[in-house]
């Protein structure tokens, strides 16, 4: 054993979700010697969504340190163009891949599975359970789950997502931090009819729009990413049958590929539903439970929600470790840390919804023109430096290796 592998070698941690910032989180922890289990609510690793991306120097550090990134280019989706067409499938916009996909990019299933991967042996990982009660005390958080028998542990953190049952259990109800921003998104797998080869196609309708993206070169696959505008719907999480027809109502009517993407909706096996919204907490901790990811700062699309958790992991293993432990001095410097960071990419992906799906037939051509102007050399050059600027906003400390 190391020394930097003795540093944490005391400590028992329950991370709840095993998405990206859950496994993320375990690798940084196995790395300084905690005995880590990761509870996840779904019966395996939950596989799908969109690509994910990574940009500028302080993702590329750390994914380096946490020994993924050689691996992470591996993988990469290698996308290029994305275009924006009319119903009749003519471009109107011409995107180049620099724009949408950072320095490189990755499918969300396969980023999680790369990190799971790497933990599964020292890690425990329990699936299809969930945290039910959580007791903070002197000694350690003393923890009941739906299934499982109950453990105490030395900490908890909440990598658990936009609707966060730990944020719930600890912080309150999810009402008073879910900021939802007045649209939806699913993303389900698709059959390849357009025929795309690691190209994307997007169409805009008022309210409502469709991206079709072939992402890892499968001649016969594509990802179908479905954005609305709505009021706030209630609907049961669990319930995918009843997310089908809300997506069947919302897109009934849509032109372009609009009738082929919602009978593969029909047949599809894994869909991916979720408000446009964003988490606002007043702290990241409480006693011995933090929140990391989605859980304590989702940002939704274009906020880089992926690349912050990673960061967030990082930085709370690695206060962790500087600690030796000590989980009030580590999560007063993460929070510390971490906040203003997070808030930054927040910011950016404010308007995702409507640059996705703009209200009227006049804002979509409006947004067009601005995508024209983006895409131009000169102005794109100025989007990357904006969305790498939030994305390296943050000062890493050296933490042990
Ligand atoms: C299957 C899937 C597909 C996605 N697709 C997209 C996409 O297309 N576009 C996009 O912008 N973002 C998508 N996301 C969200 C994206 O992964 C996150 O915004 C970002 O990567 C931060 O990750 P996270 O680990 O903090 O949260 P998440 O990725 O949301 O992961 C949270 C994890 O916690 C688990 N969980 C939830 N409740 C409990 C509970 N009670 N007990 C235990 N575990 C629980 C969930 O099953 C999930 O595995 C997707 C997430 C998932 C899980």
């Amino acid at each position: 054993m190391t020394n930097a592998q003795r540093r944490l070698s005391h400590l028992d941690v329950l991370i709840s979700g095993a998405s990206v910032a859950g496994p993320a989180l375990a690798l940084n922890l196995q790395r300084y010697g905690a005995r880590v289990t990761v509870v996840e609510k779904s019966t395996d690793l939950r596989a799908g969504g969109f690509a994910v991306d990574f940009r500028g120097h302080v993702h590329r550090e750390i994914l380096t340190a946490m020994g993924i990134w050689d691996e992470i280019h591996a993988r990469q989706t290698h996308m290029g163009r994305q275009i924006v067409v009319a119903a009749d499938g003519s471009p109107r916009v011409d995107l180049p891949s620099e724009m949408m996909s950072g320095d490189v990019e990755v499918p969300r299933g396969e980023l999680a599975q790369i990190m799971y991967e790497r933990t599964r042996d020292d890690v425990e990982y329990v699936f299809g359970d969930s945290i039910a009660t959580l007791t903070d005390t002197a000694a350690g958080v003393d923890v009941t789950f739906e299934a499982g028998a109950p453990r105490r542990f030395d900490l908890v953190i909440g990598a658990d997502g936009l609707h966060s049952n730990t944020r719930r259990l600890v912080f309150g109800d999810e009402s008073r931090h879910l900021r939802f921003l007045d649209h939806y998104v699913a993303g389900f797998e698709v059959p390849n009819d357009l025929g795309l080869d690691r190209t994307g196609r997007l169409y805009s309708e008022p309210g409502r729009a469709i991206a079709l993206g072939n992402y890892d070169g499968d001649p016969d696959r594509a990802g179908a990413l479905l954005v609305f505008r709505s009021e706030q719907l209630s609907y049961d999480r669990r319930d995918m049958a009843a997310q089908k027809r809300i997506l069947a109502e919302r897109f009934a009517g849509m032109g372009w590929e609009a009738p082929n993407v919602l009978k593969a909706l029909e047949d599809a096996d894994r869909v991916y539903f979720d408000e446009i919204a964003q988490i606002h907490v007043d702290r990241l901790a409480q006693g011995r439970v933090a929140l990391l990811g989605d859980a304590g700062y989702g940002a939704t699309m274009g906020g880089m929600g992926t690349g912050v958790a990673i960061v967030g992991a990082y930085v709370l293993a690695g206060e962790l470790a500087l600690a030796g432990g000590d989980h009030v001095t580590a999560f007063a410097e993460y929070e510390s840390r971490i906040r203003s960071f997070a808030k930054g990419c927040q910011k950016i992906s404010g308007n995702v919804g409507p640059f996705f799906a703009p209200a009227t037939e006049r804002r979509i051509r409006s947004r067009d023109r601005m995508y024209r102007l983006l895409s131009s050399r000169l102005m794109g050059g100025f989007f990357k430096r904006l969305t790498e600027k939030a994305a390296t906003d943050i000062k890493l400390r050296p933490y042990p290796v």
